[in-house]
């Protein structure tokens, strides 16, 4: 049983040179940026106007003006603002020659149809100047960056249409354990549905990879060998559930030790989860999770989301919430760190969700994230501030 910091140094170490591709922007969303991304322009490409109203010179602010032109977006100025002359302007055109100010409609006054007043003198510049946000040679995204909906709007304004990203790992999942069956059917006595399966199918897909789920593999050891080995070779990572303790029906492990993969560990010393396999070899790599629903979610949390997104060239780093516990909370064996689901209170502290263990499925809903108690450690007192990581 080794610690899952261990575990975590284990898989952090393996070198992984996840190849490449050019993508077009409409698919890069939750991909990994393989490129870095320079800017070759500025932002904002010309002086512009923050605000509907006029463009005038700051000298003339106390006088009567004269309207000389409407600028709207997206049409460059004719006229240079010269003494006691305005432009009526609309927020994001450009700002014309000559006005070093936008006074907003609101703090002008009409006088007639080409004069106006300035009312509110007491206002700002209400320019964006040329390149103030970006320069050309900016540094704008770096290599490993996950693509989300911010990020886009960069690449789109720096017109990088095709960037280049990393491939996403295929990832296959089969649910084992002769107890098993799909969502659709009714179980028979003794049966229960497959919810591991579709589980995972969304945590994989959640990080940007392919999710390809290849169903319930019986606890036959020569039945589930051949579905293993179908699975690696039409994959780059395999994610097995259930089949991986010490029980008379637990292949897994041995499988992976028969199909010469190394076993880089085959227990956590975390609760839930404690059994927990991952091998890699033939440049395959595959995780063996607990059946137990919860474990199962806490595990792929815990180190699988972590190695598929080193896969995709990415360096994950799980957001840390710190937030007081709200109440006291106790256990009594400490040899293992262990892991809680909490409830984030609108008080601003986080309370235990009720959670009878591992196969306590429905007690994931409530909860927001999930705090840690290290190894050796029995109690968290109230008002605590813990790490609390949402899932
Ligand atoms: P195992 O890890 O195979 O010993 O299974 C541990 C527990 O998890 C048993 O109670 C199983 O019935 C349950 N279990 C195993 N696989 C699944 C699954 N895919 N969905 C829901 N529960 C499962
Ligand atoms: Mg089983």
């Amino acid at each position: 049983m080794i610690t899952l910091k261990s575990a975590l140094k284990k898989i952090s170490n393996i070198t992984i040179s996840p190849d490449t591709e050019k993508i077009l922007l409409t698919d890069v969303n939750d991909r990994v940026l393989a490129q870095d991304l320079i800017s070759d322009i500025n932002i904002p490409p010309f002086d512009k106007s923050a605000m509907d109203g006029y463009a005038c010179r700051k000298e003339d602010l106390r006088k009567i003006l004269e309207v000389i032109e409407v600028i709207v977006p997206g049409k460059a100025p004719v006229k240079a603002i010269k003494e006691n002359k305005c432009s009526k302007i609309m927020t994001g055109a450009m700002v014309p020659e000559g006005a070093d100010c936008i006074i907003m409609i609101e703090n002008t006054e009409t006088i007639d149809e080409n004069r106006i007043r300035i009312v509110n003198e007491n206002t700002r510049t209400n320019i964006c100047l040329m390149g103030e946000d970006i320069k050309p040679g900016d540094l704008l995204l770096t290599r490993g960056t996950l693509i989300k909906a911010q990020h886009l709007a960069i690449l789109a304004s720096v017109g990088y249409i095709e960037p280049t990203v990393y491939k996403q790992p295929r990832v296959g999942i089969i649910s084992t354990g002769d107890e098993l069956v799909e969502p659709q059917q009714t179980p028979q006595i003794s049966q229960i549905r497959n919810s591991n399966g579709y589980q995972l199918i969304a945590q994989v897909n959640n990080t940007g990879c392919l999710a390809r789920y290849m169903g319930i593999v019986k606890d036959n050891k020569k039945t589930l060998k051949g579905s293993i080995l179908n699975a690696l070779e039409k994959n780059d990572i395999l994610i097995l559930t259930g089949g991986v303790s010490k029980g008379d029906f637990d292949f897994v492990p041995k499988i992976l030790d028969e199909l010469d993969l190394e076993i880089l560990f085959d227990k956590l010393a975390i609760k839930p989860g404690k059994p927990m396999v991952f091998a890699m070899g033939h440049n395959k790599f595959c995780f063996g999770l607990s059946g137990n629903p919860v474990s199962s979610f806490f595990q792929f949390e815990l180190m699988v989301k972590p190695f598929l997104y080193k896969m995709m060239g990415c360096n994950y780093n799980p957001v840390c919430l710190k937030i007081p516990l709200g109440v006291d909370y106790t256990r009594k064996k400490s040899e293992r760190e262990l892991f809680f689901p909490v409830r984030i209170t609108n008080t601003g502290t986080v309370i235990p969700v009720e959670f009878h263990g591992s196969a306590h499925i429905n007690s994931l809903i409530e909860a927001d994230g999930i705090v840690s108690i290290p190894i050796g450690q029995n109690k968290i007192n109230k008002g605590t501030f813990t790490d609390v990581r949402p899932i």
